[in-house]
């Protein structure tokens, strides 16, 4: 569903993306993994329009997508959450899932509907009247993740959506990312938790300094001594 084929970015002398190339199935859990700075979140800045690449194409569903803009790239089917997580803070929860959700309709009534239904979803239903801003840590994610569902994804990219979850939060949220796919989703997930890339990521991309070191399923990919030398080489940035 999506292929990638030497991917390059840099950003004045700083190279975050250097001939990247991935190939992701239909259906699959693929995960990208790497250290702090490895150039990870850039990597679905490009996927999703936000950021341009200097070179290489991008194919979604047989085309390539290089140069269009987000917005364009959501009703396509891509979907997305951030990393840093920016709710309206003074709307509800239903109302900030809401405008995800009219990405495809122009009907508030149907919008509305869309809501409710991946609100349930995300396990949101009591909290759908609270204003974002009096949210949980683990509601603020699980809102994140609502908002990207809205948009009726057919490849969901996840940012660290279980970074700073507690280990019950972390295994309820495997188990939606499990559900999400179950519903015929395709996930790209970004993801330090490694127990939850183990759980449910059938392969795995790892970049460091921008340039992917090594593929394959994650036990073979964390047995790979340069992926090891990767995560100990400490001059990493911090
Ligand atoms: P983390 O695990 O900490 O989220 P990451 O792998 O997602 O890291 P990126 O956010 O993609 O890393 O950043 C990769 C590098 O690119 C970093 O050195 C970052 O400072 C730099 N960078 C990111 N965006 C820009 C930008 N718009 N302009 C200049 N440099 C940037
Ligand atoms: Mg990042």
């Amino acid at each position: 569903v999506l292929e990638i084929q030497n991917l390059n970015k840099s950003f004045g002398g700083l190279t975050v993306t250097k001939n990247l190339s991935i190939s992701v199935q239909e259906g699959q859990i693929f995960g990208v993994i790497g250290p702090n700075g490895a150039g990870k979140s850039t990597l679905f800045n490009q996927i999703s329009g936000y950021i341009r690449p200097d070179s290489g194409s991008i194919v979604f569903n047989d085309k390539n997508i290089v140069g269009k803009p987000p917005y364009e790239l959501c009703r396509e089917g891509i979907g997305r959450t951030f990393q840093i997580v920016k709710p309206f803070g003074s709307k509800t929860v239903l109302y900030n899932v809401a405008v995800g959700a009219f990405a495809r309709t122009n009907s508030r009534s149907e919008a509305l509907q869309k809501a409710e239904e991946v609100v349930k979803l995300v396990g949101l239903e009591s909290r759908k009247d609270l204003l974002a801003k009096n949210l949980t840590i683990v509601d603020r994610k699980r809102l994140e993740v609502a908002k990207a569902l809205a948009t009726q994804p057919k490849l969901i990219l996840l940012d660290e959506v279980l970074a700073g979850l507690t280990p019950s939060e972390v295994d309820e949220a495997v188990e939606l990312i499990r559900r999400i796919q179950q519903s015929g989703v395709t996930v790209l997930m970004i993801e330090h938790v490694m127990r939850a890339v183990m759980a449910l990521c059938e392969r795995v991309l790892v970049i460091s300094y921008g340039e992917p070191i090594a593929e394959g399923t994650p036990q073979e990919v964390t047995q790979n001594p340069q992926v090891i030398s990767a995560y100990l080489g400490d001059d990493h940035h911090a």
